[in-house]
């Protein structure tokens, strides 16, 4: 007997409701991922099957571990509307979680030469020597954190160096509390090294911020990693000095090591600062596990190149996984890392003063919409409006969206707030108007 036929899903579920809602707008290739099959089915209902049928789903059985995921919904919402779009439909995206600029040139030439002069073999499992430095005197630079090159650990992108804390810290009967809404591949990675996700709901009346209160009281003697993403996928909400340094105090006090998710340490508007956790006293230092990268600043978002620092023994451990299973990050990427973090960056405040404009126009049409509210984050490239009084929950709301006004969005719920929906603003100004004007018709269409 097959493992994708034990699987049962409350038909009330969020996942469910997004099989369904993904049929509407015919995601069958993402429904059709093994792991996505798992339906309501009761024996009864099952097909007659023969004993090479049976063979078969024993030898293509796949373990608990990945049978307990979700496949990504971003992805997906994703891949539906560039195939949309490929098909000569007029689609507007408001669902990439990537900048819609190109990578500067001077990053490009780098990697260009590092292929031309043949630097294409293996390198250390950990990242180049230059690359660690780079990322060591960029922490000094930027945050005045001392790390030593050995706590640095480059790998294949951000969610990568995500992974690889998740898996070297955590274990079968540890918590990691993650606030709601989140970035959706934490809760995932966190099943994926058999540990148990405790989400922390939060809404647009605090800002989708987690109170010192709330991280207080879900703090148990399980409690091995809170996870901080400031600015955050999918809210754009950035916390404030004081609201770092009150939830990093009470990890201090506790002994629970935080994942400090930069990636999006850049982007912030309206002259408001990013602050590390790592950087209010050497006891915060020591507590956190910061994580980074090139995708978002630079716009590297195809060259997989991410990095963490980490206390030397979390980060020994995960070398010496990384040595075991992906190796270094591509040899002529790491050297395009250095040029990104060593040469100019006088791209950013360009790419920051059009997010900027972009955001303040999506902001203030989205808050036109008759039903939608939305708050105006101050990072990343992301708002989150709130679209419950609309009366359709944000799967099917996304699905009708993409069907009737061809807008794609990302449904709240896959980031564990079914209420919102996320908009990116990272692209044209022209998209963001136009596609905005057909969130409205299709709003007032719903509150006819
Ligand atoms: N963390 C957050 C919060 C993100 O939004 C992303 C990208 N969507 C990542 C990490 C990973 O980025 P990458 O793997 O492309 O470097």
């Amino acid at each position: 007997m097959g493992m994708h036929f034990d699987v049962k899903i409350d038909p009330k579920s969020p996942l469910k409701q997004t099989v369904n809602s993904l049929a509407i707008v015919g995601l069958r290739g993402y429904q059709s991922a093994p792991n996505f099959m798992t339906t309501t089915s009761t024996p009864a209902e099952k097909p007659a099957t023969n004993l090479r049928d049976e063979r078969m789903e024993a030898l293509y059985r796949t373990s608990d571990r990945v049978s307990a995921l979700s496949p990504s919904l971003t992805l997906a919402i994703d891949a539906k509307a560039k195939q949309m779009k490929a098909d000569g439909q007029d689609v507007v995206g408001f669902g990439a979680g990537e900048p819609d600029f190109d990578t500067p040139q001077h990053i490009k030439d780098a990697a260009a030469q590092a292929l031309a002069a043949g630097f294409t073999k293996y390198t250390p499992s950990s990242g180049i020597p230059e690359l660690r430095q780079a990322i060591v005197d960029k922490f000094k630079r930027d945050q005045g954190l001392s790390y030593k090159p050995s706590q640095v650990i480059v790998s294949n992108g951000g969610k990568h160096s995500c992974f690889n804390v998740i898996m070297a810290t955590c274990q079968k009967g540890d918590e990691v509390i993650i606030p709601a809404p989140y970035w959706l591949s934490y809760p995932e990675m966190v099943k994926l090294a058999d540990a148990k996700p405790v989400i922390l709901e939060t809404s647009d009346r605090t800002e989708f911020k987690v109170t010192p209160a709330q991280l207080r009281e879900a703090i148990t003697s399980r409690t091995r990693l809170f996870v901080l993403n400031s600015p955050s996928n999918p809210t754009g909400s950035l916390y404030s000095r004081e609201e770092i340094k009150a939830l990093g105090d009470i990890c201090v006090e506790k002994g629970v090591l935080i994942m400090s998710d930069e990636i999006y340490e850049k982007l912030v508007y309206d002259g408001a600062e990013h602050v590390s956790v790592a950087t209010f006293s050497p006891r915060h230092f020591e507590h956190t596990i910061i994580v980074h990268g090139l995708a978002k600043a630079y716009s590297m978002t195809g060259w997989r190149l991410g990095y963490l620092a980490a206390p030397e023994p979390i980060a020994k451990a995960i070398d010496a996984m990384q040595s075991h299973s992906t190796s270094n990050p591509t040899s002529f990427s790491q050297r395009g890392g250095v040029a990104a973090l060593n040469g100019p960056q006088d791209h950013l405040p360009k790419w920051l003063a059009e997010y900027s404009k972009r955001r303040g126009v999506a902001y203030q049409k989205l808050n036109q919409i008759p039903g939608l509210s939305c708050v105006n984050a101050k990072g990343a490239f992301y708002l989150f409006p709130n679209i419950s009084k609309l009366g359709l929950k944000s799967t099917e709301f996304c699905a009708r969206l993409l069907e009737q006004e061809k807008v794609a969005a990302v449904p709240g719920i896959a980031f564990g707030a079914d209420d919102y929906i996320r908009i990116s603003y990272a692209t044209s100004l022209t998209n963001i108007e136009k596609g905005l004007d057909r969130l409205d018709k299709f709003a007032r269409s719903l509150a006819k």
